[in-house]
Protein backbone atom coordinates (compact mmCIF):
# COMPACT_ATOMS: atom_id res chain seq x y z
CA UNK A 1 0.00 0.00 0.00
CA UNK A 2 1.63 3.46 -1.52
CA UNK A 3 0.94 6.17 1.21
CA UNK A 4 -0.80 9.22 0.27
CA UNK A 5 -0.90 12.76 0.75
CA UNK A 6 -3.72 13.92 3.26
CA UNK A 7 -6.89 14.41 1.38
CA UNK A 8 -7.02 18.50 0.79
CA UNK A 9 -3.20 19.06 1.37
CA UNK A 10 -1.19 18.94 -1.98
CA UNK A 11 2.39 19.10 -2.88
CA UNK A 12 3.71 21.75 -4.72
CA UNK A 13 5.76 20.13 -7.44
CA UNK A 14 9.18 21.86 -8.60
CA UNK A 15 7.86 23.10 -12.44
CA UNK A 16 4.58 24.66 -10.23
CA UNK A 17 7.05 25.90 -7.88
CA UNK A 18 8.61 28.28 -9.99
CA UNK A 19 5.27 30.19 -10.05
CA UNK A 20 4.99 30.49 -6.64
CA UNK A 21 8.49 31.99 -6.44
CA UNK A 22 7.33 34.41 -8.53
CA UNK A 23 4.05 35.12 -7.08
CA UNK A 24 6.25 35.48 -3.56
CA UNK A 25 8.79 37.69 -4.86
CA UNK A 26 6.26 40.17 -6.92
CA UNK A 27 4.22 39.97 -3.47
CA UNK A 28 7.17 40.94 -1.29
CA UNK A 29 8.51 43.37 -3.93
CA UNK A 30 5.00 45.41 -3.77
CA UNK A 31 4.85 45.07 -0.06
CA UNK A 32 8.22 46.83 0.28
CA UNK A 33 7.40 49.30 -1.42
CA UNK A 34 4.55 50.15 0.57
CA UNK A 35 6.78 50.14 3.61
CA UNK A 36 5.63 46.55 4.92
CA UNK A 37 7.86 44.32 7.10
CA UNK A 38 7.95 40.72 7.21
CA UNK A 39 6.97 38.81 10.26
CA UNK A 40 6.90 34.99 10.49
CA UNK A 41 4.40 33.55 13.29
CA UNK A 42 4.27 30.15 14.56
CA UNK A 43 2.24 27.30 12.70
CA UNK A 44 -0.17 26.74 15.76
CA UNK A 45 -1.10 28.91 18.56
CA UNK A 46 -3.48 28.77 21.65
CA UNK A 47 -7.18 27.86 20.68
CA UNK A 48 -8.25 30.60 21.88
CA UNK A 49 -6.65 33.36 20.31
CA UNK A 50 -8.49 31.71 17.29
CA UNK A 51 -12.18 31.71 19.18
CA UNK A 52 -11.65 35.05 20.62
CA UNK A 53 -10.77 36.85 17.76
CA UNK A 54 -12.08 35.07 14.78
CA UNK A 55 -15.34 34.64 16.73
CA UNK A 56 -17.23 31.51 18.44
CA UNK A 57 -20.19 31.56 16.05
CA UNK A 58 -18.09 31.19 12.66
CA UNK A 59 -17.27 28.67 10.12
CA UNK A 60 -13.90 28.86 10.92
CA UNK A 61 -14.37 28.27 14.42
CA UNK A 62 -17.29 26.10 14.62
CA UNK A 63 -16.05 23.58 12.32
CA UNK A 64 -12.65 24.16 10.11
CA UNK A 65 -10.31 24.25 12.42
CA UNK A 66 -7.56 21.85 13.35
CA UNK A 67 -7.33 21.64 16.97
CA UNK A 68 -5.51 19.64 19.14
CA UNK A 69 -7.70 19.32 21.90
CA UNK A 70 -5.87 17.30 24.47
CA UNK A 71 -3.61 20.31 24.05
CA UNK A 72 -6.03 22.83 23.13
CA UNK A 73 -3.90 24.16 20.48
CA UNK A 74 -4.94 24.88 17.01
CA UNK A 75 -3.47 25.03 13.38
CA UNK A 76 -3.19 28.34 12.18
CA UNK A 77 -6.33 29.39 10.05
CA UNK A 78 -5.54 33.02 9.12
CA UNK A 79 -2.74 34.92 9.97
CA UNK A 80 -4.43 38.12 11.65
CA UNK A 81 -4.91 37.02 14.83
CA UNK A 82 -1.01 35.05 15.67
CA UNK A 83 0.32 38.74 14.35
CA UNK A 84 -1.75 40.63 16.49
CA UNK A 85 -0.69 38.09 19.58
CA UNK A 86 2.90 38.43 17.89
CA UNK A 87 2.75 42.50 18.36
CA UNK A 88 0.61 42.98 21.47
CA UNK A 89 3.25 40.14 23.51
CA UNK A 90 5.98 41.68 21.77
CA UNK A 91 4.90 45.58 22.77
CA UNK A 92 5.57 46.58 18.83
CA UNK A 93 3.39 49.52 18.83
CA UNK A 94 6.07 51.06 21.62
CA UNK A 95 9.25 50.93 18.71
CA UNK A 96 6.89 52.30 16.14
CA UNK A 97 3.17 53.44 16.16
CA UNK A 98 2.67 52.42 12.72
CA UNK A 99 3.52 49.18 12.08
CA UNK A 100 2.86 47.31 8.18
CA UNK A 101 3.21 43.97 8.49
CA UNK A 102 3.31 41.28 6.28
CA UNK A 103 3.41 37.78 5.90
CA UNK A 104 2.91 34.79 3.92
CA UNK A 105 2.64 30.91 4.63
CA UNK A 106 0.30 28.46 4.95
CA UNK A 107 -3.28 28.06 6.53
CA UNK A 108 -4.68 25.20 7.52
CA UNK A 109 -8.71 24.55 7.41
CA UNK A 110 -10.98 21.39 7.44
CA UNK A 111 -13.22 22.42 4.50
CA UNK A 112 -14.49 19.91 1.87
CA UNK A 113 -11.39 19.96 -0.83
CA UNK A 114 -11.92 21.53 -4.52
CA UNK A 115 -10.74 23.74 -7.01
CA UNK A 116 -9.38 26.42 -5.43
CA UNK A 117 -10.39 25.07 -1.98
CA UNK A 118 -7.57 22.89 0.11
CA UNK A 119 -7.09 21.84 3.90
CA UNK A 120 -3.63 23.02 3.72
CA UNK A 121 -3.32 26.38 1.56
CA UNK A 122 -1.18 29.56 1.69
CA UNK A 123 -1.77 33.31 1.86
CA UNK A 124 -0.37 36.15 1.68
CA UNK A 125 -1.14 38.51 4.38
CA UNK A 126 -0.74 42.30 4.69
CA UNK A 127 -1.73 44.11 8.22
CA UNK A 128 -1.65 48.18 8.97
CA UNK A 129 -1.79 48.61 12.84
CA UNK A 130 -1.90 51.67 14.27
CA UNK A 131 -3.69 53.65 11.48
CA UNK A 132 -7.49 54.83 11.48
CA UNK A 133 -6.96 57.66 8.61
CA UNK A 134 -9.22 56.50 5.82
CA UNK A 135 -6.49 57.21 3.47
CA UNK A 136 -4.92 53.87 4.87
CA UNK A 137 -7.82 51.87 4.01
CA UNK A 138 -7.08 52.78 0.50
CA UNK A 139 -3.73 52.75 0.57
CA UNK A 140 -4.08 48.92 1.46
CA UNK A 141 -7.33 47.82 -0.86
CA UNK A 142 -4.22 49.55 -3.85
CA UNK A 143 -1.60 47.36 -2.44
CA UNK A 144 -3.45 44.39 -2.91
CA UNK A 145 -5.35 45.64 -6.63
CA UNK A 146 -1.06 46.71 -7.64
CA UNK A 147 -0.54 43.02 -6.58
CA UNK A 148 -3.36 41.75 -9.01
CA UNK A 149 -2.64 43.64 -11.29
CA UNK A 150 1.22 43.25 -12.24
CA UNK A 151 0.60 39.63 -11.44
CA UNK A 152 -2.04 40.21 -14.55
CA UNK A 153 -5.05 39.13 -12.90
CA UNK A 154 -8.42 40.18 -13.78
CA UNK A 155 -10.56 40.87 -10.52
CA UNK A 156 -13.63 43.04 -9.62
CA UNK A 157 -13.01 45.00 -5.95
CA UNK A 158 -16.27 45.56 -3.93
CA UNK A 159 -16.30 47.11 -0.91
CA UNK A 160 -18.59 47.49 2.33
CA UNK A 161 -18.68 48.90 5.70
CA UNK A 162 -19.71 47.16 8.00
CA UNK A 163 -19.64 49.57 11.11
CA UNK A 164 -19.05 49.41 14.41
CA UNK A 165 -20.24 48.60 17.98
CA UNK A 166 -22.02 51.90 18.03
CA UNK A 167 -23.76 50.91 14.71
CA UNK A 168 -23.90 47.56 14.69
CA UNK A 169 -26.29 46.42 17.41
CA UNK A 170 -29.17 48.12 16.34
CA UNK A 171 -28.81 46.81 13.05
CA UNK A 172 -28.35 43.40 13.94
CA UNK A 173 -31.66 43.82 15.78
CA UNK A 174 -33.40 45.48 12.73
CA UNK A 175 -31.84 41.68 10.85
CA UNK A 176 -33.08 39.70 13.00
CA UNK A 177 -36.12 41.10 12.89
CA UNK A 178 -36.18 39.96 8.94
CA UNK A 179 -34.79 36.93 9.64
CA UNK A 180 -37.23 35.91 11.81
CA UNK A 181 -39.60 36.27 9.06
CA UNK A 182 -38.50 33.86 7.11
CA UNK A 183 -36.94 31.36 9.43
CA UNK A 184 -38.93 28.50 7.48
CA UNK A 185 -37.24 29.21 4.01
CA UNK A 186 -33.51 29.24 6.02
CA UNK A 187 -30.86 26.24 6.09
CA UNK A 188 -30.81 24.25 9.40
CA UNK A 189 -27.31 26.35 9.88
CA UNK A 190 -29.22 29.80 9.51
CA UNK A 191 -31.65 29.31 11.76
CA UNK A 192 -29.69 28.80 14.07
CA UNK A 193 -27.35 31.72 13.27
CA UNK A 194 -30.50 33.81 13.09
CA UNK A 195 -29.94 33.96 17.16
CA UNK A 196 -26.02 33.13 17.29
CA UNK A 197 -24.79 35.18 15.03
CA UNK A 198 -27.01 36.66 12.70
CA UNK A 199 -24.64 38.28 10.16
CA UNK A 200 -23.08 34.96 9.20
CA UNK A 201 -26.45 34.48 7.38
CA UNK A 202 -25.99 37.38 4.68
CA UNK A 203 -22.62 35.12 4.04
CA UNK A 204 -23.96 31.66 3.63
CA UNK A 205 -23.58 30.33 0.47
CA UNK A 206 -27.04 28.11 0.01
CA UNK A 207 -28.75 29.71 -2.54
CA UNK A 208 -32.07 29.47 -0.71
CA UNK A 209 -30.89 31.70 2.10
CA UNK A 210 -29.03 33.95 -0.41
CA UNK A 211 -32.23 34.96 -1.75
CA UNK A 212 -33.18 35.70 1.40
CA UNK A 213 -30.17 37.74 1.97
CA UNK A 214 -30.62 39.77 -1.14
CA UNK A 215 -33.81 41.39 0.43
CA UNK A 216 -32.39 41.80 3.71
CA UNK A 217 -31.84 45.52 5.60
CA UNK A 218 -28.09 46.27 4.65
CA UNK A 219 -25.88 47.54 7.08
CA UNK A 220 -25.13 50.68 4.80
CA UNK A 221 -28.74 52.38 6.19
CA UNK A 222 -28.02 51.72 9.97
CA UNK A 223 -23.90 52.74 10.13
CA UNK A 224 -23.71 55.90 12.63
CA UNK A 225 -22.64 59.19 11.28
CA UNK A 226 -18.50 58.23 12.66
CA UNK A 227 -18.82 55.38 10.36
CA UNK A 228 -20.75 56.52 7.35
CA UNK A 229 -17.92 59.57 6.95
CA UNK A 230 -15.10 56.98 6.95
CA UNK A 231 -16.79 55.30 4.57
CA UNK A 232 -17.07 58.01 1.95
CA UNK A 233 -13.64 58.62 3.06
CA UNK A 234 -12.39 55.67 1.72
CA UNK A 235 -14.31 55.52 -1.30
CA UNK A 236 -13.32 59.32 -2.08
CA UNK A 237 -9.19 58.07 -1.17
CA UNK A 238 -9.94 55.04 -3.25
CA UNK A 239 -10.89 57.33 -6.02
CA UNK A 240 -8.36 59.37 -5.58
CA UNK A 241 -5.63 56.51 -6.11
CA UNK A 242 -7.44 55.53 -9.81
CA UNK A 243 -9.23 52.26 -8.12
CA UNK A 244 -12.31 51.47 -9.45
CA UNK A 245 -14.78 49.23 -7.20
CA UNK A 246 -18.10 48.90 -6.41
CA UNK A 247 -20.20 48.43 -3.33
CA UNK A 248 -21.56 45.47 -2.08
CA UNK A 249 -24.07 46.35 0.44
CA UNK A 250 -24.53 42.69 2.23
CA UNK A 251 -20.82 41.47 2.06
CA UNK A 252 -20.19 40.85 5.74
CA UNK A 253 -17.22 38.51 5.82
CA UNK A 254 -16.56 35.10 7.33
CA UNK A 255 -14.44 36.34 10.52
CA UNK A 256 -16.18 38.40 13.30
CA UNK A 257 -13.37 41.05 14.18
CA UNK A 258 -13.79 43.35 11.03
CA UNK A 259 -15.40 46.73 11.77
CA UNK A 260 -16.04 49.38 9.03
CA UNK A 261 -14.65 48.85 5.54
CA UNK A 262 -14.39 45.39 4.27
CA UNK A 263 -13.44 44.35 1.13
CA UNK A 264 -13.09 41.07 -1.64
CA UNK A 265 -10.97 40.66 -4.90
CA UNK A 266 -13.80 38.54 -6.83
CA UNK A 267 -13.01 36.68 -9.96
CA UNK A 268 -15.16 34.41 -12.18
CA UNK A 269 -12.96 32.55 -13.31
CA UNK A 270 -12.53 29.80 -10.47
CA UNK A 271 -15.98 28.40 -10.11
CA UNK A 272 -17.88 28.56 -6.85
CA UNK A 273 -14.17 30.15 -5.85
CA UNK A 274 -15.41 33.92 -6.45
CA UNK A 275 -12.46 35.73 -3.36
CA UNK A 276 -9.15 35.49 -4.66
CA UNK A 277 -8.22 38.28 -1.66
CA UNK A 278 -10.10 39.72 0.96
CA UNK A 279 -9.81 41.97 4.31
CA UNK A 280 -10.71 44.77 6.46
CA UNK A 281 -10.78 47.07 9.30
CA UNK A 282 -10.53 45.49 12.75
CA UNK A 283 -10.37 48.44 15.64
CA UNK A 284 -11.54 46.22 17.97
CA UNK A 285 -9.48 43.29 17.98
CA UNK A 286 -5.76 44.41 19.42
CA UNK A 287 -7.73 45.31 22.94
CA UNK A 288 -10.31 42.48 22.76
CA UNK A 289 -7.11 40.10 22.66
CA UNK A 290 -5.52 42.40 25.69
CA UNK A 291 -3.75 44.52 23.90
CA UNK A 292 -3.88 48.56 23.59
CA UNK A 293 -6.73 50.11 21.80
CA UNK A 294 -5.28 50.19 18.16
CA UNK A 295 -6.87 50.21 14.91
CA UNK A 296 -5.53 47.99 12.22
CA UNK A 297 -7.07 46.92 8.79
CA UNK A 298 -5.71 44.15 6.45
CA UNK A 299 -6.08 41.13 3.56
CA UNK A 300 -5.36 37.95 2.90
CA UNK A 301 -4.72 36.54 -0.80
CA UNK A 302 -5.20 32.80 -1.87
CA UNK A 303 -1.97 32.18 -3.09
CA UNK A 304 -3.55 28.59 -4.58
CA UNK A 305 -6.17 30.90 -6.28
CA UNK A 306 -3.57 33.12 -8.27
CA UNK A 307 -1.92 30.38 -9.47
CA UNK A 308 -5.07 28.72 -11.17
CA UNK A 309 -5.75 31.90 -12.43
CA UNK A 310 -2.10 32.39 -13.64
CA UNK A 311 -2.01 28.88 -15.01
CA UNK A 312 -4.82 29.10 -16.96
CA UNK A 313 -3.98 32.54 -18.37
CA UNK A 314 -0.23 30.90 -19.84
CA UNK A 315 -2.21 28.14 -21.32
CA UNK A 316 -0.42 25.63 -19.42
CA UNK A 317 2.88 26.59 -20.56
CA UNK A 318 5.13 26.22 -17.40
CA UNK A 319 7.85 28.56 -16.26
CA UNK A 320 11.28 26.99 -16.41
CA UNK A 321 14.36 26.81 -14.68
CA UNK A 322 17.33 27.45 -16.59
CA UNK A 323 21.21 25.86 -16.21
CA UNK A 324 23.95 28.11 -17.45
CA UNK A 325 26.48 25.76 -18.24
CA UNK A 326 25.99 22.01 -18.36
CA UNK A 327 29.44 20.48 -18.03
CA UNK A 328 29.96 16.84 -20.26
CA UNK A 329 32.50 15.02 -18.51
CA UNK A 330 33.22 11.77 -21.02
CA UNK A 331 35.04 9.35 -19.23
CA UNK A 332 36.07 8.75 -15.98
CA UNK A 333 39.60 10.90 -16.23
CA UNK A 334 37.20 13.92 -17.11
CA UNK A 335 34.74 13.58 -13.78
CA UNK A 336 37.25 14.61 -11.04
CA UNK A 337 38.32 17.77 -13.05
CA UNK A 338 35.04 18.54 -14.56
CA UNK A 339 33.11 18.25 -10.96
CA UNK A 340 36.19 20.81 -9.85
CA UNK A 341 35.21 23.07 -12.62
CA UNK A 342 31.82 22.88 -12.40
CA UNK A 343 32.68 24.12 -8.79
CA UNK A 344 34.34 26.78 -9.69
CA UNK A 345 31.52 28.34 -11.15
CA UNK A 346 28.84 27.84 -8.72
CA UNK A 347 31.74 29.99 -6.63
CA UNK A 348 31.16 32.42 -9.27
CA UNK A 349 27.09 32.61 -8.75
CA UNK A 350 27.01 30.11 -12.24
CA UNK A 351 23.68 27.78 -12.52
CA UNK A 352 26.37 24.63 -13.28
CA UNK A 353 25.33 20.98 -13.80
CA UNK A 354 27.21 18.29 -14.12
CA UNK A 355 27.00 14.32 -14.80
CA UNK A 356 29.06 11.84 -13.17
CA UNK A 357 27.93 9.00 -14.99
CA UNK A 358 30.68 8.83 -17.57
CA UNK A 359 27.57 7.95 -20.34
CA UNK A 360 27.72 8.88 -24.19
CA UNK A 361 27.66 12.51 -25.20
CA UNK A 362 24.31 11.93 -26.65
CA UNK A 363 23.13 11.12 -23.47
CA UNK A 364 24.26 13.64 -21.72
CA UNK A 365 23.31 16.32 -24.45
CA UNK A 366 20.07 15.09 -23.96
CA UNK A 367 20.40 15.48 -20.24
CA UNK A 368 21.78 19.10 -20.49
CA UNK A 369 18.36 20.10 -23.07
CA UNK A 370 16.31 18.63 -20.14
CA UNK A 371 17.86 21.07 -17.41
CA UNK A 372 17.61 23.85 -20.33
CA UNK A 373 21.47 24.08 -20.20
CA UNK A 374 22.58 27.57 -22.30
CA UNK A 375 25.88 26.35 -22.84
CA UNK A 376 27.33 22.35 -22.83
CA UNK A 377 31.61 22.65 -21.84
CA UNK A 378 32.63 18.87 -23.67
CA UNK A 379 35.47 17.28 -21.93
CA UNK A 380 36.58 14.28 -23.58
CA UNK A 381 39.92 12.42 -21.97
CA UNK A 382 41.67 13.35 -25.01
CA UNK A 383 40.93 17.09 -25.11
CA UNK A 384 41.65 17.20 -21.57
CA UNK A 385 45.25 15.62 -22.81
CA UNK A 386 45.42 18.94 -24.81
CA UNK A 387 44.02 21.04 -22.25
CA UNK A 388 40.86 22.08 -24.28
CA UNK A 389 37.50 21.36 -24.10
CA UNK A 390 34.52 22.74 -26.64
CA UNK A 391 32.00 25.19 -25.70
CA UNK A 392 28.83 24.84 -27.28
CA UNK A 393 26.06 27.28 -27.13
CA UNK A 394 22.26 25.74 -27.49
CA UNK A 395 21.03 28.96 -28.62
CA UNK A 396 22.54 29.46 -31.73
CA UNK A 397 24.89 25.81 -31.82
CA UNK A 398 28.01 27.32 -32.60
CA UNK A 399 31.15 25.70 -30.80
CA UNK A 400 34.40 27.60 -29.45
CA UNK A 401 37.24 26.02 -28.20
CA UNK A 402 37.77 26.91 -24.60
CA UNK A 403 41.24 26.47 -23.25
CA UNK A 404 41.86 24.34 -19.65
CA UNK A 405 45.37 25.68 -19.03
CA UNK A 406 45.68 27.27 -15.86
CA UNK A 407 44.43 26.36 -12.19
CA UNK A 408 41.04 25.13 -12.26
CA UNK A 409 40.16 28.68 -10.08
CA UNK A 410 41.50 30.27 -13.19
CA UNK A 411 39.62 28.15 -15.87
CA UNK A 412 36.42 29.27 -13.73
CA UNK A 413 37.31 33.00 -13.67
CA UNK A 414 37.89 33.03 -17.58
CA UNK A 415 34.91 30.65 -18.07
CA UNK A 416 32.20 32.57 -15.48
CA UNK A 417 32.35 36.13 -17.99
CA UNK A 418 31.31 34.33 -20.89
CA UNK A 419 28.48 32.21 -19.81
CA UNK A 420 27.12 35.40 -18.22
CA UNK A 421 27.51 37.43 -21.32
P1 LIG B 1 -14.18 31.61 0.97
O1 LIG B 1 -15.40 32.45 0.92
O2 LIG B 1 -13.67 31.23 -0.41
O3 LIG B 1 -14.28 30.45 1.90
P2 LIG B 1 -12.98 33.10 3.07
O4 LIG B 1 -13.82 34.29 3.22
O5 LIG B 1 -13.13 31.97 4.00
O6 LIG B 1 -13.05 32.57 1.55
P3 LIG B 1 -10.65 34.48 4.00
O7 LIG B 1 -10.66 33.91 5.33
O8 LIG B 1 -11.04 35.88 3.79
O9 LIG B 1 -11.46 33.54 3.00
O10 LIG B 1 -9.22 34.24 3.34
C1 LIG B 1 -8.66 35.08 2.33
C2 LIG B 1 -8.36 34.31 1.07
O11 LIG B 1 -7.73 33.09 1.36
C3 LIG B 1 -9.56 33.93 0.26
O12 LIG B 1 -10.00 34.99 -0.53
C4 LIG B 1 -9.05 32.77 -0.56
O13 LIG B 1 -8.35 33.25 -1.70
C5 LIG B 1 -8.08 32.12 0.37
N1 LIG B 1 -8.68 30.94 0.99
C6 LIG B 1 -9.47 30.89 2.08
N2 LIG B 1 -9.79 29.61 2.38
C7 LIG B 1 -9.16 28.84 1.45
C8 LIG B 1 -9.08 27.43 1.21
N3 LIG B 1 -9.68 26.56 2.01
N4 LIG B 1 -8.34 27.00 0.17
C9 LIG B 1 -7.69 27.87 -0.64
N5 LIG B 1 -7.73 29.20 -0.47
C10 LIG B 1 -8.46 29.69 0.56
MG1 LIG C 1 -14.08 30.13 3.94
Amino acid sequence: MKIQAINGFKDILPDSALLWQQIEQRARDIFQRFGMREIRVPIMEKTDLFVRSIGEATDVVEKEMYTFTEKSITMRPEATASIMRAFIENGMHVQQPVQRLFTIGPMFRHERPQKGRQRQFHQLDAEIIGAQEPQVDAELIAMGQMLLDELGINTSLEINSLGCPACRPPFRTKLVNYLELHQDALCDDCKRRTTTNPLRVLDCKKSTCKAIAKDAPSILDSLCENCSDHFSLVRQALQDLGISFTINRFMVRGLDYYTQTTFEFLTSDLGAQAAVGAGGRYDGLIEQLGGPALPGIGFAMGIERIVLLMEQKNNGTSLTQNTDCFIAALGQEANKPCSQLTHQLRLRGINAAMDYSGRSLKAQMKQANRVHARFVLIVGENELKQEEAVLRDMKTQKQQVFSLAGSVSEQGERLAPVLRA
